[in-house]
């Protein structure tokens, strides 16, 4: 039993708010390469995810916009029929990666997926142990935060809707994720900064989509070696003590 450590790139494509034709078309999905992960940073219709997922045959995680609808059950149902992983106020671990989600925006109407900032402090300090375990298996604690809304003061804008929320500031701080993606501010201005740097962690705005890359740091505890691995080395160890024999009693090998 032995501990190993690999590294691993993972191509994420991540996508938000707004149906792009760059993706959505066989020829225009053809041109591109083909991710191990999409993102979904809310605010986009069953039909574009489902597309995205049938065609490109890879895992969907995503989280819940503002304007998308309050399913009968809370979260799960709308996505779990397109093929897409609801992780909203959860942290998940796939194909090495760390990744952690919350839902929606600062509330401003009765609508669903909207929060005070009390509360989105309150669903932040709650991934608090996953975050540690983490830290503690795998030498950090996160490498990916997914969410709809920005951090507060970054990417946001002053109106409530569009406004951040200060536990991503405080979780992206405290815990340096590789990168902070997030969708809700509408790009019309392409002089407009959509990607900052905040310590180790690059904050990024994915309207409508980005393509990235993440090499991620693999653990592997205690796995036994394969049945036909432990043959081997315990044959090549006999093979050396029988030399070893030999060679003492004069023998030819
Ligand atoms: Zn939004």
């Amino acid at each position: 039993m032995s501990d190993g450590q690999f590294f691993r790139t993972l191509k994420i494509l991540a996508v938000a708010d707004e149906v792009d034709t760059r993706l959505y078309g066989n020829r225009a999905l053809r041109a591109r390469t083909t991710p191990d992960l999409i993102l979904g940073a809310g605010d986009l219709p069953a039909y574009y995810l489902d597309y995205l997922v049938s065609k490109l045959d890879v895992p969907l995680y995503a989280i819940h916009g503002n304007h998308d609808a309050k399913p009968p059950i809370e979260g799960s149902a709308g996505y779990e029929s397109c093929g897409a992983k609801w992780i909203g106020r959860r942290g998940v671990r796939v194909g090495g990666l760390l990744l952690a989600g919350f839902d929606g925006s600062l509330r401003y109407n009765d609508g669903a997926y909207q929060y005070s900032q009390a509360e989105m402090f309150a669903a932040a300090r709650s991934m608090v142990p996953w975050l540690l375990l983490n830290k503690a298996r795998y030498g950090r604690y996160l490498d990916v935060l997914l969410t709809h809304a920005p951090p507060r003061g970054i990417h946001d804008q002053p109106d409530l809707c569009h406004r951040g929320f200060d536990a991503f500031n405080w979780l992206v701080h405290r815990f340096q994720p590789s990168y902070h993606l997030h969708g809700h501010i509408h790009l019309y201005d392409r002089r407009a900064e959509s990607v900052t740097r905040v310590g180790a962690t690059e904050v990024m705005n994915v309207y409508p989509f980005r393509e990235l890359t993440l090499t991620v740091q693999q653990i592997c505890r205690g796995h036994p070696a394969s049945p036909a691995l432990a043959l081997r080395r315990r044959a090549t160890r006999l093979a050396a003590q029988s030399n070893q024999l030999n060679d003492r009693l004069g023998r030819p090998r």
